[in-house]
């Protein structure tokens, strides 16, 4: 049986390295780095998130700010909310959060953040510079990946690397870091052929799918390291029981919110693979550990 890789000591030293560089800066120069956060329309998952991120911020140091706006707002409007933020001093970091309402273009929000303050690494000149090997902000998902492998002295180099889904916010990002650490990378999709043939070549497996309990022993080569991004809503009491060994908090949470998290891998890979990321308490925790370091790293790139 594999062991749990948990990303709960990793994401408290990253934001402990955070607060206490943010209380050397704030005694020496008496200013803080700050964070903006935009929510779009009333998505409960996204009010969760940005809420979770604001609290991080706070306990931190950070200065914050959460700009809510309705879902019927012009996006223009949204334009001229990133440009003021672009201008705006105390800020150092500018996030928006996904998804967005229909009608508006992730695209044309990435783009309109600076780069300087692109916390999430998605302008085109944030990915420029990652295919580039250059210093800059890297999108956090991938990063915290990045950071929890090398926390485990996780060699990349040389290995086969399989990624199941090619988003711009996880899957392709990762497969140019992990190219750049020398693995042998294959991102799979949708239309791959023979998937769990493709996914059992793998040293270090990564599932970015957004399909419950999708990946199987049968994707797994023994001894694999097994990555779950995933973030999906299991309701099923039935399945609960079924999917896991010790299912009594799983049902609890089903019976207290109507759901529990589960990832994109099955919890029974666990048997097969030598390490695998549990959902929750794995990536998702080192993602809002990324942010805030990204947070203070752009601090530092343009505040100096
Ligand atoms: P996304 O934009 O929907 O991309 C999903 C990818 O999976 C696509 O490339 C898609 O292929 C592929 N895919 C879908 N069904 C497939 C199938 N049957 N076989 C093979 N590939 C398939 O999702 P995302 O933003 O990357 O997020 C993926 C998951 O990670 C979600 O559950 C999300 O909630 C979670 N997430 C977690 C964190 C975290 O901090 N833990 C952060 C971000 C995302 P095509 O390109 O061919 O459509």
């Amino acid at each position: 049986m594999g062991v749990w890789l948990e990303g709960s000591t990793l994401a408290k030293e990253i934001k402990e390295r955070v607060r206490d560089e943010v209380s050397k800066i704030k005694a020496e120069r008496n200013e803080v780095p700050g964070l903006a956060a935009i929510l779009v329309g009333k998505n409960k998952a996204s009010q969760v998130y940005v809420g979770m991120k604001q609290k991080n911020c706070e306990r931190l140091g950070l200065y914050s700010e959460v700009l809510t706006f309705k879902e019927n707002l012009d996006p223009s409007e949204l334009k001229k909310k990133i440009e003021e933020l672009n201008h705006k001093d105390q800020i150092d970091g500018i996030l928006v959060q996904e998804p967005l309402p229909q009608g508006f273009s992730s695209h044309e929000v990435a783009k309109t953040i600076l780069p300087e303050k692109d916390v999430d690494g998605l302008n085109p000149c944030s990915l420029g510079h990652l295919l580039r090997v250059e210093s800059g902000l890297r999108p956090c998902t991938p990063l915290g990946i990045m950071e929890l492998l090398k926390s485990r002295k996780i060699s990349i180099k040389g290995k086969e690397v399989v990624i199941i889904g090619r988003s711009l916010l996880v899957g392709k990002p990762l497969s140019i870091m992990m190219t750049n650490a020398h693995g042998t990378v294959t991102v799979c999709h949708s239309r791959t052929e023979n998937l769990p043939k493709v996914a059992s070549r793998a040293d270090i497996l990564v599932a970015a799918i957004g399909r419950g309990a999708f990946v199987t022993p049968d994707f797994v080569k023994e001894g694999a390291v097994v990555i779950d991004v995933g973030i999906n809503h299991l309701t099923d009491k039935a399945e609960a029981a079924e999917m896991f060994k010790e299912p009594e908090k799983r049902l609890q949470d089903i019976d207290k919110k109507g759901y529990t998290l589960i990832g994109d891998v099955h919890p029974s890979v666990i048997d097969k693979a030598s390490f695998l990321t549990p959902v929750p308490g794995g990536v998702g925790l080192l993602t809002v550990a990324m942010l805030m370091h990204n947070t203070l790293k752009a601090y530092k790139l343009r505040r100096g």
